[in-house]
């Protein structure tokens, strides 16, 4: 069985299929930690981002692994593990540029659908309902308002800690902005954009629960079982 949850980011994607995948016993594929990790190896080793042919050698010739952690599954590039270093703003800002590179996305397409030759998976990203499983047995495009989205981040960045109501808004704001212009760079890009799949099921997660969003979904996955 492969569920397959795409959408913009910041619109709970993970969150779902972890909760998800806890719930059915799958394995959950995290498609952005891969390209987060290109991008961040990239940078790590002094390989201009620009530099398309350098980019995409490095992604051909790395091995990237994930492995079980706790609470986040850990993911690992040539054995380093870089679960840390691959969710940072630096990562947040560049992504999108190595994602966009069509040998890139060549060389993670290869393990992406491997993953699906073992177990039952849950596979979050932007183009698993189109490009790499066209036919997944459950495709939901997960959205919600833009500004929840941001909201929804800088809560979870703060985590457990007081932040006033003015510093709050402040950090939305530019967050917002963030995710904007990576969904921008997202879906405007000529190699498999982010785009909702014509069979896809749309949930805008904007006035539910976690749990409300997994129970739909886990209504959809009993009905394909
Ligand atoms: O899901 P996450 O926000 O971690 O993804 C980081 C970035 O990786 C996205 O903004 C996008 O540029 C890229 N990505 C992609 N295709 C996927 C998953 C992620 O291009 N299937």
């Amino acid at each position: 069985m492969i569920v397959a949850i795409d959408g913009p980011a910041g619109s709970g994607k993970s969150t779902i299929a972890s909760a998800l995948a806890k719930r059915f016993g799958f394995e959950k594929l995290d498609t952005g930690a891969m390209y987060r990790a290109v991008a961040f190896t990239a940078q790590d080793r002094g390989i201009d981002l620009d530099d398309e042919e350098a980019v995409t050698a490095l992604a051909s010739t790395v091995t990237i692994r994930f492995a079980p952690g706790e609470g986040m599954s850990r993911i690992t590039v040539d054995d380093r593990d870089v679960s840390r270093e691959i969710r940072t703003p630096a990562v947040d800002a560049t992504v999108s540029k190595v994602a966009a590179y069509a040998g890139v996305r060549k060389a993670m397409l290869e393990p992406q659908r491997a993953a699906a030759q073992e177990h039952d998976i849950v596979a979050e990203g932007r183009d698993i309902g189109t490009v790499v499983f066209p036919k997944a047995d459950v495709k939901v495009f997960l959205t919600a308002d833009p500004r929840e989205r941001a909201r929804r981040r800088v809560l979870q960045r703060h985590a457990g800690e007081a932040i006033d109501a003015h510093s709050l808004e402040r950090e939305v704001d530019e967050t917002l902005a963030a995710l904007e212009r990576r969904d921008a760079a997202d879906s405007g890009r000529a190699v498999a954009p982010l785009i909702e799949a014509e069979d896809a099921v749309e949930i805008d997660s904007t006035a539910y629960s976690i749990d409300e969003v997994c129970d739909r979904i886990a209504e959809l996955i009993e009905e394909r079982r």
